[in-house]
């Protein structure tokens, strides 16, 4: 079986380390083994990023710019290779994982206008000959650490920002799929980045926490679940470093009785079933404002459930894949029984599937539940399945209330006609990301991804504007040139233009 390599200072690796098989989901089979890094092997990674830093950070803007726009279009020739890599080892369909590599190269681009984003701040005339201007300077070696679910997106949510910035990155993807981040990483060496500016070091929670107490690691970008991100958060700040720790999520869309239905629903089976539900943006709770809506939701969303064509991710024209691992496919039916057993209706059942040909997949069906309440643990938990939950409430302040007191506050939406309800709800709603008529409102890479509450621990979210900040140091220069021959005394009181 094929070992998935390190990628350090330019060069495959495989360290002495242990290392973990990597499995296609689809037929229950391991398909390839990747390495675990070791505490030296993460020493020769973090070496090699400081090593490459001197050079890289004095690089002109303009130059590492360069690089992403060979990079994207190196993305973009390899699309359909980066596709199959992400399916197979993930088991989101092809064309899902298009979509994904699509929205990573977004951030790609927003990269590619490293000169405009580091221009900085100036100002002439301060004082009397003095001029201000703030500049963005990069960190140092910073560290991404990145889940299963988006292999090629998440990962292009930071190391491109990061490294027009000019820093040097340690990438730790997930041990579950991590053979399209590879391949994208080297894509990025074939577009000409220095070697030891990108590198990417496979891993568990030994690799992680010999990034976290690394003291050349200055800063750490998160993404995954919640414990998780609370864990790295704490102790990565306890450490000094600059740490962003994007978590889980249970997202609600609110159904309006006004909704335009037809639409609502096609949404909703998209949001609540694409990627089998393994998004943090999943639309996983439907909240129906009155028993009518709520009715007619159900009689048009069952047949569309009972309608999912589901097989094997890398099969094209199929509208699901299967779970990622077997671990997941049964955390996943372990929540349908819950549900069943605290009182939930189940509309639509998932947990019998069988694909033909594909026995040993991971798979769970669509699955439904109806008159879902607040304190089933199939409302309160983080899923990640295919497993929609219908709450039934009276007025649209009390579906706020609901989502308010929800512990996550990634992204939800809201389907209705009316413009009113529709501006109370962004204005009121205590949620990170925000939908009008749009189930998965992950914003373009020039705006900023970020959840409130605990599905996000840091004061900056992540890629775009908020990205650029996350990535650089602001130094503030004063700078004064006397006129010629013209002499000052000595000032005691404090300097001002008063
Ligand atoms: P995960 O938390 O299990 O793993 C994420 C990363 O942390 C991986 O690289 C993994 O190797 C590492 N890790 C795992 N256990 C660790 C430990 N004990 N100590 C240190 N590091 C550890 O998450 P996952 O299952 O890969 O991804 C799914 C989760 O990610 C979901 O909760 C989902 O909502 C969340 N997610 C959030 C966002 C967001 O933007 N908020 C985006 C994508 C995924």
């Amino acid at each position: 079986m094929s070992l998935i390599p390190h990628l350090i200072n330019g060069e495959r690796v495989t360290g002495t380390g242990r290392s973990a098989p990597v499995f296609n989901p689809s037929t229950g089979a391991a398909s390839r083994e990747v390495a675990l890094a070791d505490q030296a092997t993460m020493d020769q990674a973090i070496a090699s990023a400081k090593a490459a830093f001197p050079a890289w950070r004095n690089a002109p803007p303009a130059k590492r710019a360069q690089v992403m726009f060979r990079f994207k279009q190196l993305l973009e020739q390899h699309e359909d290779k980066i596709a199959q890599l992400i399916s197979e080892e993930h088991g989101k369909t092809v064309e899902d994982a298009v979509g994904e590599l699509k929205r990573g190269i977004e951030n790609v681009e927003y990269a590619c206008g490293a000169p405009e984003l580091l221009k900085g701040e100036y100002n002439r005339n301060v004082g009397p000959n003095i001029d201000a201007w703030s500049d963005f300077q990069p960190i140092g070696v910073v560290a991404g650490i990145t889940p299963f679910n988006f292999p090629a997106m998440v990962p292009l949510w930071m190391y491109p920002l990061a490294i027009v910035c000019g820093n040097c990155f340690i990438l730790k993807p997930s041990e579950r799929d991590p053979s399209s981040t590879l391949y994208i990483a080297e894509l990025l060496l074939e577009a000409g980045l220095p070697k030891g500016v990108l590198n990417v070091v496979h891993g568990d929670k030994q690799a992680v926490d010999a990034l976290i107490a690394a003291p050349d690691v200055k800063a750490l970008s998160f993404v995954g679940s919640t414990p998780i991100a609370e864990y790295i958060y704490s102790e990565g700040t306890k450490r000094g470093k600059r740490v962003q720790a994007l978590g889980g999520a249970k997202n609600h869309a609110v159904l309006m009785p006004d909704a335009d239905l037809d639409n609502a629903v096609s949404a909703l089976m998209g949001a609540a079933y694409g990627s089998c539900g393994e998004r943090c943006m999943a639309i996983s709770v439907a909240v129906c404002v009155g028993d009518q809506i709520a009715d007619a939701l159900v009689e048009k969303i069952v047949p569309q459930i009972k309608a999912l064509k589901i097989g094997a991710g890398t099969t094209c024209g199929l509208d699901m894949g299967p779970l990622v691992t077997a671990a997941a496919r049964d955390k996943v039916k372990g929540y349908i029984d819950a549900g069943v057993a605290q009182g939930a209706s189940l509309v639509v059942d998932g947990r019998d599937l069988v694909v033909a040909g594909h026995e040993e997949g991971y798979f769970v069906g669509g699955t439904l539940f109806d008159k879902v309440t607040p304190e089933m643990t199939i409302y309160t938990d983080e899923i990640f399945g295919p497993v929609l939950c219908i709450v039934r409430v009276g007025s649209l302040e009390a579906a706020m209330q609901l989502i308010n007191d929800h512990e996550y506050g990634n992204g939800t939406c809201i389907f209705t006609r009316d413009g009113e309800a529709a501006r109370l709800f962004c204005d009121e709603i205590e949620v990170g990301m925000v939908g009008v008529n749009v189930p998965l409102p992950v914003p373009v890479a020039y705006h900023s991804f970020g959840g409130w509450k605990r599905s996000l621990f840091g004061d900056l979210h992540a890629y775009g504007p908020d990205g650029v900040r996350f990535y650089t140091r602001r130094k503030a220069i004063t700078q004064r040139w006397p006129a010629r021959k013209s002499h000052e005394a000595a000032q005691f009181a404090f300097p001002s233009n008063g």
